[in-house]
């Protein structure tokens, strides 16, 4: 049996790109913490949510173990988990609550420059360097390829240019670093931005009402911003 807290926790990323306008948004719901020293955990004083500052790829993890309530992470880590899951016949254990409008990014495949591109056929047999395994291999099987993925945890886009894969599947925004690299994004795997995420089942203690409150202050928010 689960348990019982009175309080929400919510995990979101300690710096990086998402940590900011994950604090604003928060803040502008109302919220407002004291911080710990080790700037670890936040404790919400006119509320009783908490906030945890971690890696953005820890929050799927800290969901599903129960650890958190809720999380703000991108989509590509949420699908990222639940194909992984799905990859083991395991139950879905996060959703997407809310899209929140900060974040956007692509999760593309691309190729070398010079490349004359068909189509997804062909990339039959090639080696795809990316740090969403589970996402690759899903599109892969649904589009009845047979290809290789190449698990990389960062600087994916220098792959090709060591000869360590054919192309790549990584996260897009501007396209500057891929162009950098000489390489062109040819289609789209997901189109990302950041996400309340939430669990699958709604909650029965004291956390089901702060979590009410925080979605409508939240929707509040998000309209204005619209
Ligand atoms: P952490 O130290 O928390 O693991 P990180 O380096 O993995 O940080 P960031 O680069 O801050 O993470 O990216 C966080 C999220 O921002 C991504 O998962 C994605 O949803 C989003 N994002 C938006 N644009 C981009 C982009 N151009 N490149 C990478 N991520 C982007
Ligand atoms: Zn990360």
């Amino acid at each position: 049996p689960a348990a019982v807290r009175d309080r929400l926790r919510i995990a979101i990323q300690k710096s990086g790109r998402l940590g900011e306008p994950s604090r604003a948004l928060l803040a502008s719901c109302g919220l407002d913490f004291r911080e710990s020293r080790d700037r670890l955990f936040c404790y919400g004083e006119t509320l009783p949510i908490d906030l945890l500052l971690v890696r953005d790829d820890d929050i799927p993890g800290l969901l599903a173990d129960g650890v958190c309530d809720l999380g703000i992470v991108g989509r590509n880590v949420l699908a990222e988990q639940a194909a992984g899951r799905a990859a083991e016949a395991l139950p879905e254990v996060a959703r997407e609550l809310r899209t929140l409008g900060f974040g956007g990014c692509r999760l593309d495949i691309a190729v070398p420059d010079g490349w004359d591109w068909s189509g997804p056929a062909q990339l039959t047999g090639r080696r795809i360097a990316t740090s969403y395994p589970h996402l690759v291999r899903q599109w892969l099987e649904g589009q009845g390829i047979a290809a290789d993925v190449v698990l990389l945890s960062g600087s994916v886009e220098i792959a090709p240019r060591l000869g360590q894969a054919d192309v790549i599947c990584d996260l897009v925004s501007s396209g500057a670093t891929l162009a950098a690299n000489q390489l062109r994004p040819v289609l789209t795997l997901l189109q990302s931005e950041a996400v309340l995420a939430g669990p699958v089942r709604a909650f029965t203690d004291a956390r089901a009402e702060l979590m009410a409150l925080l979605l409508r202050r939240m929707d509040g928010v998000l309209r204005l911003r619209d």
